[in-house]
């Protein structure tokens, strides 16, 4: 994928919101989504986000006259969901952008300009949906920092299971529980087993966490029993969203054994409205993740130098958290996380590539998630029963109270960032979730 004018940071929008500094959605981002006017009964529709507007994509392709492939891909978006725009590919995706990037530009004529303007919804009066419809969804388990802390409290002896630097692990998870931010969790009742108890119980999750991760959406898919190969696995995927995947450590550590994850994990998964596309991210590609002296190299189906020397992403991402003590109070949310998507092991083609290598089919829309995103240092775990060990060591909170695990009315809101130096930095929204208590039993 090559830079080209849609990436250049001289470019300004005439939307004036899109050009302050650290604005997420300035015109060299143009993320995807489905939105509606906020208390309106129209049908949600494609759009995308620019400056602290979105631009009704059905609506602005009729004023601008748009033809040929970027005609194709506005219509595309314009039903409730984006799998068909995901299903055209990468050539109709990169012609819309091109489109929407010089109907935005500050440089487009004026007639141009005021033919959209009134196309644009302020983003606060707009109504975010979930963008994609998910038909399945993957979850993998690529940070080999979070999968050693992790394996140390189950495992001391042998933190980091052997398969792990030769495949990507991953399990089958549920897309019917995944929500747009701003839905509310429900904290779930499950069984758990206390370490001295002699049979288990069923109740309220005691020890509530998040996971912060990254999901690929899935552009066109693969027949069944073709599997893509890594060197075009990139054109499969669409963007990324933010994703937390809500987990239930109790539950889990009683049922994960012998299959793996299950009820711990498929009450909830929070991602963002907006997909940005592979194509705005382009400029913050990065090398894959230099593998430590003695790892072995991945088989020859996982690799290549192409995606070694720019295979992985460069992302920044944070989870905060704010109480209902802190809403009260007005406090800002605190940080709990703050780690980079580029430490994981395995690149989102590697993802793709094994994901495939058994002739599976992926479909427009499918969500692969990384896996909680962890790194080496302190700060940068990826989730609560990594940063207190197990509940052991409680976070202090701007106001004093102590978190070991998520408490009912607290917040978790998930950011992300790609910033680098001769590029304009771009965002991702945010992932945003209030957890509510258990229904009662
Ligand atoms: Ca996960």
């Amino acid at each position: 994928m090559k830079l080209d004018e849609t990436h250049d940071p001289r470019r300004k929008s005439w939307v004036k919101s899109a050009n302050a500094d650290g604005c997420a959605f300035p015109i060299q981002n143009l993320p995807f989504g489905v939105f509606r006017r906020k208390g309106s009964k129209e049908a949600p529709r494609g759009g995308v986000a620019i400056g602290n507007q979105v631009l009704d994509l059905t609506a602005a392709a009729r004023a601008l006259g748009l033809a040929g492939k970027a005609l194709e891909a506005a219509r595309a978006a314009g039903g409730t969901s984006l799998n068909p725009l995901a299903a055209l590919g990468r050539p109709h995706w990169k012609a819309l952008r091109l489109a929407l990037s010089g109907a935005l530009s500050a440089d487009a004529p004026a007639k141009r300009q005021a033919a959209i303007a009134r196309h644009l919804v302020p983003l606060a009066r707009a109504e975010l949906c979930i963008p994609v419809t998910i038909g399945d969804y993957t979850d993998f388990y690529t940070s080999s920092y979070h999968a050693t802390n992790i394996g140390r409290m189950f495992r001391p002896d042998n933190p980091l299971m052997p398969n792990f630097k030769w495949i990507p692990i991953g399990y089958h998870g549920r897309s019917s529980s995944i929500v747009v931010s701003g839905t509310r969790v429900v904290r779930p009742n499950g069984q758990t087993k206390a370490a001295d108890a002699e049979a288990p119980a069923f109740g309220p999750s005691k020890r509530l966490d998040y996971e912060v991760e990254l999901g690929l959406v899935i552009g066109p898919g693969n027949a069944l029993g073709k599997p893509v190969p890594l060197s075009r696995a990139l054109d499969h995927v669409f963007g990324v969203v933010l994703l937390n995947d809500w987990s239930a450590r109790d539950i889990q550590a009683w049922e994960y054994q012998p299959l793996g994850p299950f009820l711990a994990k498929n009450f909830a998964s929070t991602v963002s409205p907006w997909i940005v596309t592979l194509e705005a991210l382009t400029p913050f590609r990065a090398p894959a993740l230099q593998r430590p002296a003695g790892d072995p190299q991945p088989l020859p189906y996982l690799t290549d130098a192409h995606d070694a020397a720019t295979g992985h992403l460069d992302i920044e991402v944070e989870m905060w958290l704010r109480s209902a003590k802190m809403r009260a109070m007005k406090r800002e949310p605190h940080r709990l996380s703050h780690t980079s998507y580029k430490s994981s092991y395995w690149t989102p083609a590697q993802l793709v590539a094994h994901h495939t290598g058994n002739g599976c089919n992926l479909r427009p829309g499918d969500l692969l998630g990384t896996g909680t995103i962890s790194g080496p240092a302190r700060g940068e775990e990826g989730a609560l029963i990594e940063i207190t060990q197990g509940g052991k060591f409680p976070v202090e909170l701007p106001g004093g109270e102590m978190r070991a695990f998520i408490a009912d009315g607290d917040e978790l809101i998930q950011r992300a960032r790609c910033a680098r130096a001769g590029c304009v930095s771009i965002g991702f929204g945010e992932a945003a979730g209030r957890v509510v208590p258990a229904p009662a039993l």
